[in-house]
């Protein structure tokens, strides 16, 4: 499959609290049809029970629903109404709820706060050295993915490094490995997807999320499904760095990519 064709999975609209102004629906789809680009899946942000009064709020689905299938009507483009929704253990009812509502054709669970603290702001790194705040983290990617289900992609799993402000924010995986591997074997045997989000390369970060050996320890673990997603908080951003996370899927040993329609993942066999 040409990187062009594989439609990016991780997309926010203006309909994001973080997302740019103009970054619409008719600007994504103005943007995916000059690239040749075969359809489009949003996937803007739902965080129910969180601190930082920006992502409070989150759109009316119905009416989202509504404004979608009249734009692929008017366009005849495949556009697909995907979320992101923010992971925390305790929402897992209220969660189902809402998604059994809507009819989404993927959601990513993310974790966007550690024990209900912020990680842009820095609230969950105080106190705590670096690895003790990594380590914290990964505990919490592990319980997550072990007691929640609801979800078909984990999106940016090392999302962590992102954060924290350090001068050097990688890490080295083995230090937690009793934490990742756990994590990545319960997704794999669940049939959940891994995400590819290309954005650590717009934060400097100079890797995806997550880097290539925690992808190679998924596909050792029998993980069948990865996604790409640029993450794109602006249209420019749509499917950036693509050709780099294809290579990354190849060298771990991948042959197909993955997309979902109504939260059903097809794969696509790579050239
Ligand atoms: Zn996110
Ligand atoms: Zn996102």
């Amino acid at each position: 499959m040409n990187v062009r064709d594989i439609i990016d999975h991780h997309t926010h609209t203006c309909h994001s609290p973080d997302a740019l102004e103009n970054a619409t629906f008719a600007a994504y789809l103005e943007a995916a049809t000059a690239r040749g680009v075969p359809g489009l899946m949003f996937t803007d942000h739902v965080d129910m029970d969180t601190p930082v009064a920006l992502f409070q709020t989150f759109p009316d689905y119905t009416a989202y629903a509504k404004m979608l299938a009249t734009w692929a009507k008017k366009t005849n483009f495949d556009l697909r109404m995907g979320v992101e929704v923010g992971l925390q253990p305790h929402l897992t009812a209220q969660l189902e709820t809402f998604l059994a509502r809507h009819p989404f054709d993927v959601v990513i669970g993310s974790i966007h706060l550690g024990d209900g603290l912020d990680f842009y702001n820095g609230d969950f790194f105080q106190g705590k050295t670096q690895q003790e705040a990594y380590r914290r983290y990964f505990e919490i990617v592990r319980d997550v993915i072990v007691s929640m289900d609801t979800f078909d992609i984990f999106g940016h799993f090392d999302y962590i490094i992102r954060y924290g402000g350090y001068a050097d924010k990688h890490f080295e995986t083995a230090d937690y490995d009793d934490l990742i591997l756990p994590a990545l074997g319960t997704l794999a045997k669940r049939g959940k997807a891994l995400e590819i989000n290309t954005s650590g390369f717009r934060y400097g970060l100079g890797v995806t999320h997550p880097k290539l050996d925690i992808l190679r320890r998924f596909k050792s673990l029998g993980g069948t499904y990865v996604t790409l997603g640029s993450d794109a908080h602006d249209v420019a951003d749509l499917q950036a760095h693509f050709p780099e996370a294809l290579a990354m899927l190849k060298q771990a040993g991948f042959t197909a990519v993955t997309t979902y329609k109504h939260r059903i993942p097809t794969l696509h066999p790579l050239d």
